[in-house]
């Protein structure tokens, strides 16, 4: 038998906006029914791989499959019968909603777009069960965005996001717009949602404690391009790479006691501009570890299990100094 083809496989994805290096040959593979969350800092590039594979903006170079095909080139006219494979979830649910929009026809419109030929009488019956698949009432239907609170509104967002049946689903922020009190709420129906419906997903965040939930593997970015990429569970519990280590040391933990004992690593300065990337490795400007080398040799993706770390000091079996535990003065030059 054939074996079925990755939900999702992005091949060297290049993105520049004119001299903005955003991404910057990045690879990755979802295989189908698996969630990757793609974390990083703002402004790592993380947004904009999510946009290119719903090809809101067409990479500079590389390439990106969905479950086999190759849609980095798709007119529009041939990319349609692929539309449905694929949907988004925004950050902000205000802007992403149209106001003049009624609740029930913004969740049907991936329908109509996709020329799905439903009565109005069976569009109204699967809105309606989307709906309350996404824990809202059947009559919201009849609402404005503008009328609902912004956790109401992101649950319409993922309504409308699932209702073509999706193999593949981009989560971009989908709840850093919402008040706390409402996050986690949100995060648990997505996780749900997932179970049960079994599409693949690309969560996009900044937050590590939301990956813990959702996440079966992890891509850690930063200045366009991947530093990290492991499963969960080898992640949190022996992460590679200094930059990846430095974000779990600020990520909060649940168990108070170790919450108190753990000491963030401070990476001082802001995210140096990806106009003009550091030369060798591009953390190095804010790497505790930092030595001569890594000024002048781009580090070398280290294979890790299914997974990879880039950077000098992670020996072929995965194992390295951690930031959090290393005298930056042991580390040899
Ligand atoms: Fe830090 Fe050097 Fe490793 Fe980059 S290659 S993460 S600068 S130690």
């Amino acid at each position: 038998m054939t074996p079925q083809p990755n939900a999702l496989e992005i091949e060297d994805l290049v993105m520049h906006f004119g001299p903005v290096r955003a991404v910057d040959g990045v690879s990755l593979t979802i295989p189908r029914g698996r969630v990757t969350a793609l974390v990083g800092e703002s402004g790592s590039g993380k947004s904009t791989v999510g946009r290119c594979v719903v090809r809101l903006v067409e990479p500079t170079a590389g390439t990106v499959q969905i479950a086999g095909t190759d849609v980095t080139h798709l007119s529009r006219r041939r990319l349609r019968p692929h539309r449905g494979a694929v949907s988004i979830v925004f950050q902000d649910p205000a802007a992403s909603l149209d106001p003049r929009m009624l609740v029930g026809e913004i969740v049907a419109e991936p329908l109509r777009l996709a020329g799905k030929g439903f009565s109005r009488r069976e569009r109204e019956a699967r809105v309606a069960g989307q709906l309350e698949r996404v824990g809202l009432r059947a009559e919201v239907a009849r609402r404005y965005p503008h009328e609902l609170s912004g956790g109401q509104r992101q649950r319409v967002s993922i309504a409308r996001a699932l209702i073509s049946e999706p193999m593949l689903l981009i989560a971009d922020e989908p709840t850093s717009a919402l008040d706390v009190s409402v996050q986690a709420s949100v995060l648990n129906l997505l996780a749900d949602l997932q179970r049960d419906i079994g599409f693949a997903c690309l969560f996009i965040t900044h937050d590590l404690s939301a990956v813990e939930y959702l996440a079966d593997d992890i891509a850690v970015m930063y200045l366009g391009q991947l530093v990290e990429k492991g499963t969960r569970e080898r992640i949190f519990a022996r992460p590679a790479h200094p930059y990846t280590q430095a974000l779990l040391s600020a990520a909060p933990v649940a168990d108070p006691v170790r919450q108190r004992q753990r000491q963030p690593v401070l990476l001082g300065d802001d995210l140096p501009s990806a106009l003009d990337p550091p030369s060798g490795c591009r953390f190095r400007t804010r790497c505790p570890l930092a030595f001569d080398r890594c000024a002048t040799e781009v580090p070398a993706q280290t294979p890790i299990g299914d997974g990879m770390a880039a950077c000098h000091l992670v020996q072929p079996d995965g194992t390295g100094p951690d930031v959090r535990t290393t005298d930056p003065s042991e580390v040899l030059s």
